[in-house]
């Protein structure tokens, strides 16, 4: 008996039966071998002269080679931006802007599984998420926004609002088309134009993007798409752009702060997070399990508002941890695009890297470590889902943004010892409460510091939500009529 079978037979749940493969076919989408920068409407060679390789996380393939933006290169695209804004896209009526979103929104649903594929094969995340969640929300964002963008009067009475000009946008590699699209439809919506960079290590669909804005007829300019890595970054936030929207670590994000200090460019930080998902003892348990399952195991756990800390009432402890290890046994790991994984790859070398890192911190520290029994295919970068019990407040991986699947277990007593430890986090960005009772939702709703609070379920978006953060999760909000200020001024 191997190791694994061995570990297997003591699983609590069925994993005599395995799933047939049922791969997603790769040949709908084209990649091409090497990417220009987008500029002006136009595929322009950067002129720093450099390239980078972008891989599959899951197979370690090489992909493509895209384009490592230098300053020259920024300054091109933030040109191309102010004379898009200068010329005629600031004064296009709301209803003609919102012709061209609702045009891009249609062509990202048509072309949806092409996008989906993309994603999963260059981030890693489980098609079956960029599928039923990526893509619907980035076509469903466009589309609310077009719904804003001749109503601005409506939204801000007495207010004329008008756009700010030129957007640099910045975002991270977790969930490259949808940041993409809560950045641009609502930029676009108020009559702004953009630079944008996606991350260094999931640039593909950002890259596809450009070729439905030439689907959607945009003007040339509107939109521009610069590549690179983080000196790309740094080189936007230093060019002459009059908006800086960045989602991404806490700590670029106060780099990003201290450099933009005593200017007139206005900023928003959407950073990391440390949620709590509260389980109260009256909670429907079995809900509640997968609840906590979307809430950490979601895209990897990549997800800044991750339910990455587990507070469980102590009269439930030990039925929603047996509960959790039992659901835990049954994801499915490996490769994304097969539609039955529920835990595709890691996203990077580096990101693995620091999740060991953690993980190793929180045994050192003395918390319980259980892991289900996974065989990981031998390329790539995985983790296997993980789950720490014993963990005191004061462990890393109980401070800490750890972005991998990686759950702590605290517990509770009361009601305000949950409120305690849920707040005491250096940052507040989302939270989640399961209960049967709505009185004590909106009890811990008023009391919990969190941008974002989900009751009886976890991880829901919709364009129509404003998201965003407290304290070291950022400032600013994005979706919703919220969304909308950041783009605008008021006289
Ligand atoms: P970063 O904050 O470095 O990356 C976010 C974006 O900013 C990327 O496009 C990045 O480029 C760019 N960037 C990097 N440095 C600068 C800079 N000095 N000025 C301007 N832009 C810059 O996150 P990482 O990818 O390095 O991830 C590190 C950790 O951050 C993760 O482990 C996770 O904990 C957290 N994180 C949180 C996210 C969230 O949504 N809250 C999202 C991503 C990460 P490039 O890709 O080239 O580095």
């Amino acid at each position: 008996m191997t190791e694994l079978d061995r570990k297997q037979a003591g699983v609590p749940a069925p994993s005599g039966w395995d799933y047939a493969p049922a791969p997603e076919a790769r040949d709908i989408v084209q990649v091409e071998e090497r990417y220009g920068i987008f500029v002006g409407g136009e595929w322009v060679e950067p002129r720093s002269g450099e390239w980078y390789p972008t891989i599959s996380p899951s197979s370690e393939e090489p992909l493509a080679e895209v384009a490592q933006a230098g300053p020259e290169d920024v300054s091109l695209a933030v040109q191309a931006a102010r004379d898009a804004f200068q010329n005629g896209w600031s004064r296009l009526p709301g209803s003609e802007r919102a012709k061209y979103l609702f045009r891009i929104a249609r062509v990202l649903q048509e072309r949806s599984r092409e996008f989906a594929v993309l994603e999963s094969l260059n981030g890693g995340k489980p098609i079956r998420e960029s599928r039923d969640v990526d893509l619907p929300l980035a076509a469903a964002h466009f589309f609310y926004y077009a719904g804003w963008a001749d109503k601005l009067e409506y939204a801000f009475p007495n207010r004329k609002p008008r756009p700010v000009g030129v957007a640099g946008q910045i975002i991270p590699w977790n969930f490259p088309l949808l940041m993409l699209a809560w950045k641009i439809a609502p930029a676009l919506a108020c009559g702004n134009t953009v630079v944008l960079k996606p991350a260094e290590t999931t640039p593909l669909t950002a890259l596809l993007f450009c070729d439905v804005l030439r689907q959607a007829d945009l003007p040339p300019g509107v939109v521009n798409i610069v590549t690179g890595d983080g000196s790309t970054g740094a080189g936007i936030v230093k060019s002459d752009v009059d908006k800086i929207a960045f989602t991404g670590s806490t700590e670029v994000g106060k780099a990003i702060q201290r450099e933009l200090a005593g200017t007139q460019t206005k900023l928003t930080l959407e950073l990391g997070g440390k949620a709590a998902n509260v389980i109260f003892d009256d909670a429907p348990l079995d809900q509640a399990v997968e609840g906590i399952v979307n809430g950490i195991y979601f895209n990897q756990g990549h997800v800044c508002c991750a339910g990455s800390r587990l507070l469980v009432q102590e009269s439930v402890y030990e039925d929603v941890v047996r509960k959790l290890k039992r659901r835990m046994g049954t994801l499915r790991v490996g490769d994304p695009l097969d539609k039955n994984t529920d835990i595709g790859a890691i996203n990077s070398r580096q990101q693995l890297e620091k999740i060991r890192e953690l993980v190793e911190t929180g045994k050192e520290e003395g918390a319980e470590v259980y892991q289900p029994p996974c065989r990981l295919p031998e390329k790539g970068y995985w983790f296997v889902p993980t789950v720490f019990t014993e963990v005191a407040q004061s462990y890393r991986i109980a401070q800490e943004e750890i972005f991998g699947p990686v759950l702590s277990v605290l517990t509770f007593r009361t009601p305000e010892e949950a409120v305690e430890k849920a707040n005491n986090t250096p940052y507040g960005l989302s939270a989640g409460v399961w209960t049967e009772k709505g009185s004590r939702i909106l009890w811990m709703a008023e009391r919990l510091r969190a941008g974002v609070i989900w009751a009886n379920t976890y991880n829901r978006f919709d364009p129509g939500s404003p998201f965003g953060g407290y304290k070291e999760s950022g400032f600013g909000r994005e979706g919703g009529r919220h969304g909308l200020e950041p783009y605008l001024e008021f006289e």
